[in-house]
């Protein structure tokens, strides 16, 4: 009887090569602590930050996907904290002035969910706490590495929604190669907001919970959050306005603190940053170099013949599309006869459970687009069955070329008339029984196609045989 309402706030680490104001690498995954770090992201006095480039190039690029506006000029702000992982005492972030505002996704069921803004900001560091030490250490290798917080309005309403909706921006996220988006490595992470309501009513109060790294967690801890407010609702109490964090070993979220309010932050445009001009050439080369979207790309495919669950699992995994699109173009360069839809057979069942099976990706196997166009086409060409390509498989996984496999072991199937026919005319003198009977009855033709079949050890191509079949018996 309540009605859940939601709102996301999406952190995506982004893949530029050095941090956001200074030339430190983005990406210190491995390295000692510390040592990936410089006066400006210590936040030393006297230093001057400098903003990196390709991370507003991507912030917008990823702001234009989502059809959000994106102003003449964007402005840096410092928010306010202290936090022993936030050096400068404060966070480089924005405030009035994001890369982008007022744009929308659309989820696959037709619900389009507001994107309120997408901005860049620098994150934090890390704060370590070792059992076996009395105090926590800091390591700042992370601090002021680019991150796209992107938020949206409070139009989702169900937890599966919102899972939905950050999938479908980890897709985009991807294709654009704006970010890994990846919530395993802390790539992504995201906040989510939550309130109830009796349909038709004014938003309610709203609980934020904070840091969720798994889209598992997120669905996990809005439909735990949902079942406390509305405990608490039936129950006739309030819903306090809160912070809570997620306990995923209890399944549970549990108070962090009472929410500060954004006057809190303490908003200030950073003295220290020009705002960014944002012209209207440079916009234009931001999108000529976005890459297709996945939206785009599914279209593509399901007007190239292939089945909408296959054309959408291909074109929202940036690895499948990349392999599947390589493999289109290999396709219309041979004329091989085979189909787009054969391919995506072939890639999103065999192929995909060879790969389940022995936990590799497409990248790490020996598979490629040319190898797979060759193993479709023979089949396509009826060169070999199907049974016939699925036993090579393994092999060609692991960078076997089928053509060769199938010259040098003889697997061909045999379509030469005479060669089968002789074959024919052998099965049928032997079995003079089953030729009478299937005379009398033709359903019987299966027996001996079965028998003509095994003298060619599965190489004669079928149609053929029981072409033949039924010449030689009259039927
Ligand atoms: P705050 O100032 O507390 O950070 P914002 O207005 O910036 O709140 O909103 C943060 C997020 O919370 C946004 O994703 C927004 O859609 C969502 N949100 C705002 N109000 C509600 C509400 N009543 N219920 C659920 N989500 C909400
Ligand atoms: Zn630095
Ligand atoms: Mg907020």
């Amino acid at each position: 009887m309540f009605e859940s309402v939601i709102g996301l706030e999406v952190h995506l680490a982004v893949n530029t090569a050095s941090k956001l104001f200074c030339t430190c690498h983005a990406d210190s995954f491995g390295r000692p602590p510390n040592s990936v770090t410089c006066p400006v992201c210590l936040g030393l006095p006297g230093t001057l930050p400098r903003v990196n480039r390709a991370a507003v190039e991507k912030a917008v690029m990823l702001s234009l996907a989502l059809g959000c506006s994106v102003p003449d000029y964007s402005r840096f702000s410092r928010k306010h904290y202290f936090y022993p992982d936030a050096p400068k005492n404060y966070q480089t972030s924005q405030a009035d002035g994001p890369f982008g505002e007022h744009g929308s996704l659309t989820l696959k069921g037709g619900r389009s969910i507001g994107v309120t803004r997408c901005h860049l900001e620098e994150d934090a560091g890390r704060s370590v706490h070792p059992e076996y030490q009395d105090h926590s250490l800091i390591d700042l290798n992370r601090a002021g590495a680019a991150l796209i917080e992107l938020v949206t309005e409070p139009d989702i309403r169900t937890p599966a929604e919102a899972r939905e909706f950050l999938q479908q921006i980890r897709s985009v996220a991807r294709a654009l190669g704006v970010s890994d988006a990846s919530p395993e490595e802390g790539k992504m992470r995201a906040d989510v907001n939550v309130s109830l309501r009796r349909p038709g009513e004014e938003l309610g109060v709203k609980v934020e919970i904070k840091n969720l790294n798994s889209f598992r967690s997120v669905q996990g801890a809005l439909e735990y959050e949902i079942r406390r407010q509305a405990d608490l609702l039936d129950a006739g109490k309030q819903v306090t306005q809160q912070t809570r964090g997620w306990n995923e070993g209890g399944q549970k979220t549990y108070l962090m603190r009472e929410k500060e309010t954004s006057a809190d932050y303490r908003y200030l445009e950073d003295p220290d940053i020009a705002p960014v001009a944002l012209d209207a050439p440079w916009l234009e080369r931001i999108r000529l170099a976005s890459g297709e979207l996945p939206d785009a790309k599914e279209a593509r495919y399901l007007a190239a013949g292939v089945r909408e669950a296959d054309a959408t699992l291909i074109a929202f995994e940036r690895d499948l599309a990349t392999f599947f699109d390589a493999a289109l173009s290999e396709l219309s360069a041979q004329e091989s006869g085979a189909t787009p839809q054969q391919l995506a057979n072939w890639l999103g069942s065999d192929v995909s459970g060879w790969l389940n099976t022995n936990g590799l990706s497409l990248d790490g196997s020996g598979l490629t687009p040319t190898l797979l166009v060759s193993l479709v086409s023979l089949i396509a060409r009826s060169e070999i069955s199907g049974k016939t390509a699925k036993d090579l498989l393994p092999e060609v996984m692991q960078g076997a070329d089928p053509a060769t496999l199938v010259a040098e072991r003889g697997l061909g199937q045999i379509s030469d008339d005479a060669a089968v026919g002789e074959l024919v005319d052998g099965v049928l003198s032997a079995n003079p029984a089953l030729v009478a009977k299937t005379r009398e009855n033709p359903n019987a033709i299966n027996a001996l196609l079965g028998l003509v079949m095994r003298e060619s050890r599965g190489k004669a191509r079928p149609e053929l045989v029981r072409g033949l079949l039924e010449e030689r018996l009259g039927l």
